[in-house]
């Protein structure tokens, strides 16, 4: 801007000190041609006057210092000129002046030299006989005087220049301080040039409206992590490169990785090769999964491109927690081979002896026992299909809406224990049926299995001659059913494991009784299909109980 303005004034004051001496040296260039035309005719009527009375003497005895004299004839051949020797000046009828003067008594001319730069004036005046005296003298022609004129221009210019380089400055800066001074962010239009003033409404318009869309964005920004942030499943958007651009929390606790604050790539967050290989798919245009293994556990990945016209614009990276699901899926595994393998080996000896029998490898007399056998095994096929039957009854059910009615725990447990009577006089173990009648809201299966398979448990774990005690009580919303017994315990090391399907404590142990190491998953299962939870306290030595907690419910009328 100081230079625009600069380069203006120094042009401006250029053009008008050109004009202003074009103009100067026009006037007085003026002036001393006509003063000297008028001097020069003075000088000629004088001199003429001075011929007429004293004849050509008066020419030759006088000195007329830069005035050229000549005199000339009637018949145009010169007599007298004080420059030049007459001899060889040639006849001077055809100059301008003298014609004229020889016509009308009077004439005068005025011509420019070769170069220019000199101008002749001439005056001539005829004399009474005739002839005619011609005064000329040279003056400097316009361009000579404004050659003349060109040192002094040159310094004006020159201070020009210099006054124009200052002033510029000072005005420039006196012109852009207001301008300087606007605070963009609530210009206001009476603090500046009134012909910034629609600019300024321009600009404070656009300032409400960038301030509106802030906010808008500020907000949606929030709205959005606020969204993601409580999500447990983790998500990272990222750009073409990998660099995080957003991502929330989960994404992080769920790769087990450390949140920083500069930047970093979506890589650092997991140094496996399944994690790089997905991600580099998804930024090469192809939709990704993958099962990481973390600290936490089993994370799957799916990594999607995020395009746009064909181009990868960045990726979306979704992290879920599958633990659940791939344990799940591992007990089902085993869950399979497990019922196979439970399945084979009673039918195994039943096959075999059935062989036997039929190949008459048996002794008469070894008949009843083998057939015992058969009894044995198949009773144990039954139970363990039983219990399959009802755990994936349970599955099945989960989730599904319950069938309630009204159970008086007191009344099912009491039916239990006339049920198993059989199997504790078998085992000399008494039974106890102690509390109150506490009515819940469930499945009378279900729960009735719940209490039957810990009772069962209670005699068959216990000892000779023991005993086992079931009581029933209640707290505020909760019924509580507990199966203590007198048996061998459990070890501390298992009690975490014992609801797992097919676990079994002591293995060669449990062998010799009737088990298929699904009951106290039925239990489980049982219980939380009715909310509520199920604890084991168990003293090697001392006995075992299990504490059932149901939430009372109400019917809804
Ligand atoms: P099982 O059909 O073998 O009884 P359960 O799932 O009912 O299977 O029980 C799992 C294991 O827990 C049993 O094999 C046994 O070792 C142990 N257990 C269950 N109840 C008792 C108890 N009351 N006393 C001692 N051990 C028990």
């Amino acid at each position: 801007m100081t230079k625009k303005i600069f380069l203006s004034i120094i042009t401006v004051s250029f053009l008008a000190v050109t004009a202003a001496i074009f103009l100067l040296t026009g006037v007085s260039y003026r002036y001393a041609a006509d003063t000297s035309a008028e001097h020069l005719r003075q000088s000629c009527t004088m001199i003429a006057s001075a011929v007429e009375q004293s004849g050509g003497r008066y020419l030759d005895e006088t000195d007329f210092g830069e005035l050229r004299v000549t005199w000339i004839s009637a018949k145009g051949r010169v007599i007298f000129d004080s420059q030049h020797d007459p001899v060889q000046l040639d006849d001077h009828s055809d100059r301008q002046e003298v014609g004229e003067a020889m016509r009308s008594g009077e004439g005068s001319s005025a011509r420019y030299s070769d170069t220019l730069m000199t101008r002749t004036v001439n005056h001539a005046r005829r004399l009474s006989d005739g002839s005619v005296i011609r005064v000329s003298a040279e003056q400097r022609s316009f361009p000579a005087l404004l050659l003349k004129n060109l040192q002094p221009l040159a310094v004006m210019l020159t201070a020009l220049a210099l006054c124009s380089f200052g002033l510029a400055i000072l005005i420039s800066r006196h012109i852009v301080r207001p301008i300087n001074n606007i605070d963009l962010d609530h210009p206001k239009t009476e603090k500046s040039y009134k012909e910034l003033a629609p600019l300024l409404k321009k600009l404070r318009k656009q300032n409400g409206r960038i301030n509106r869309q802030m906010i808008e964005l500020r907000q949606s920004r929030e709205q959005f992590s606020l969204t993601t942030e409580s999500m447990s499943e983790g998500l990272i958007v990222a750009d073409q490169k990998a660099n995080i651009l957003t991502s929330n929390t989960s994404a992080y606790t769920l790769l087990g990785a450390e949140k920083h604050d500069s930047d970093h790539t979506v890589f650092s967050l997991c140094r496996t090769e399944q994690f790089r290989r997905c991600i580099q798919n998804a930024m090469g245009g192809r939709r990704s999964e993958c099962l990481i293994s973390t600290d936490g556990g089993e994370r799957k990945v799916i990594a999607s491109p995020a395009n746009s016209h064909d181009t990868v614009n960045g990726i979306v990276v979704f992290i879920l927690d599958v633990t659940e699901q791939q344990q799940l899926e591992t007990m089902r595994r085993e869950f399979t081979s497990n019922v196979s393998h439970e399945l084979k080996t009673p039918l195994t000896t039943i096959y075999g002896i059935s062989d036997m029998l039929a190949n008459g490898m048996v002794k008469p007399e070894d008949v009843p026992a083998l057939s015992g056998d058969i009894r044995h095994e198949a009773d144990r096929l039954i139970t363990l299909i039983n219990d399959i039957v009802s755990l994936s009854k349970l599955d099945e059910e989960e989730g599904a809406p319950r069938q309630d009615e009204e159970v008086d725990l007191y009344e099912l447990a009491e039916d239990v224990i006339s049920r198993l009577r059989m199997s504790a006089e078998e085992k000399h173990v008494t039974a106890e049926l102690t509390g109150d009648h506490v009515t819940v809201l469930g499945s009378r299966t279900i729960l009735d299995e719940v209490i039957y398979n810990l009772c069962d448990n209670a005699i068959k774990y216990n000892n000779e001659g023991g005993s086992f005690s079931v009581k029933v009580s209640h707290i505020p919303m909760k019924a509580i059913v507990t199966v203590s017994d007198t048996g061998a315990g459990i070890p501390e090391a298992h009690l975490g494991r014992i609801f797992e399907r097919f676990y079994r404590v002591d293995k060669s142990r449990s062998r010799k009784i009737k088990g298929t190491g699904l009951g106290l998953s039925i239990v489980k299962h049982g219980v939380s299909y009715h909310g509520g939870t199920v604890r084991v306290d168990s003293t090697v030595g001392k006995g075992t109980a299990f504490t059932v907690e149901l939430p009372i419910e109400k019917r809804r009328t």
